[in-house]
């Protein structure tokens, strides 16, 4: 059956996104999407750039939407990427600073797509076990090692590291380049951006999926030292110089030039947050305290898998990972507060139902 497919694609076991399922009604807090709509100004640029303009292909630096990212961020335009999606960019990372042979670290729970990456680029890794309440644990990455993925705040577990810790961490890995995916970072912790100028082993991951509300747009940036970003422009360019189209370029400049829609959600989003930590902690859920668009939760004594597939037959939808450490954990996306209040009495009525 498989006679044409390579060695590698044979051995490898791709990413799992989160369902998305098309059923009509329902609630969707599987997939860490933002519950509000993107900036009016967005649909407005992205409108604007329909136009025969599309004949031509597209900026392949994203020029102005470097400029607008470096506006906002402090860091020269020279030394930001912008890609299709954050996982775009960490797919190159991996070819951009990596060589078969070399041995990578991350956490032993974490974005499941690190590992992905690694078993098909032929990159080795070491897990390192978070601590006992899901801390990374800044010493266990030693110097031994040919680079660094760190998520942070982390996911599934919503925690942050702290800067000073990252900082001894980046610091005590000068051979390697340190990778840090701030997807969530919007929602809590504090950003590495500031040590960019500090530290040229320092990437720093950012997506427009999350707190942007623009998944479905694909945009991530990647910030570093400028020889960083010209390797990953080299990898993009041995691959598709052109990843993110003019539409998707209007659409992420207004996105970061419209910073007052911006707070708003990120504000409602984190007031839900608190509101539903707290609620579920009074109902005996063990919630960790999170940092990010989710929360990671278990309950004393029922199943996660069974609150998993029980929610499911009520179409509510979130997300289970059948994974050693974390397989007894619930990790529901933030919607709206309707949708957590469906959520919340959804989880409560399995309960009630199951003594
Ligand atoms: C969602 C997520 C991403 C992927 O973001 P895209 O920009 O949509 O590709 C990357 N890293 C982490 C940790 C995420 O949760």
């Amino acid at each position: 059956m498989n006679k044409y497919w390579s060695e590698t694609i044979k051995g490898i076991t791709p990413y799992v996104p989160g369902e998305q399922p098309r059923a009509g009604r329902l609630v969707k807090l599987n997939t860490n999407e933002n519950p509000y709509p993107p900036s009016p100004e967005v649909l407005e640029a992205m409108k604007a750039a329909v136009t025969d303009k599309l004949r031509l292909y597209p900026d392949p630096n994203c020029s102005r939407l470097r400029e607008a990212a470096s506006r906002l961020y402090g860091i020269p335009a020279e030394q930001i990427f912008a890609g299709n999606g954050s996982d775009e960019i960490l797919a190159f990372c991996f070819k951009a600073f990596f060589d078969p042979g070399d041995t990578i670290l991350f956490p032993d729970i974490t974005y499941n797509f690190y590992e992905v990456y690694a078993d098909l680029f032929g990159v080795s890794y070491r897990t390192v076990p978070l601590t006992e309440n899901f801390e990374v644990s800044a010493s266990e990455f030693s110097s031994d090692n040919d680079g660094i993925i760190l998520a942070n705040p982390n996911a599934p577990t919503g925690k942050t590291l702290s800067l000073e810790d990252l900082e001894t961490l980046i610091q005590s890995n000068r051979q390697a380049v340190v990778i840090i995916d701030e997807a969530y970072i919007d929602f809590g912790g504090e950003s590495s951006i500031g040590l960019i100028p500090k530290y040229d082993n320092l990437l720093v991951i950012r997506t427009f999926s999350k707190s942007r509300s623009l998944a479905g747009l694909r945009i991530g940036l990647a910030m570093g030292n400028r020889s960083l970003i010209e390797a990953l422009i080299r990898v993009r360019d041995c691959i598709n110089c052109f990843t993110v189209d003019w539409i998707a370029q209007a659409g992420a400049i207004a996105s970061l030039e419209d910073t007052g829609t911006f707070s708003h959600y990120i504000g409602r989003i984190t007031a839900t947050r608190g509101r539903m930590t707290e609620y579920l902690r009074d109902a005996d859920f063990h919630v960790i305290d999170s940092s990010t668009n989710f929360l990671m939760m278990s309950h004393p004594f029922l199943r996660a898998k069974a609150l998993y597939e029980a929610l499911r037959e009520k179409n509510i939808f979130v997300r289970y990972f059948p994974k050693p450490r974390i397989d007894n954990y619930l990790r529901v996306t933030i919607g709206t507060d309707e949708e957590m209040d469906i959520f919340y009495d959804a989880i409560l009525d399995i309960v009630k139902n199951t003594h």
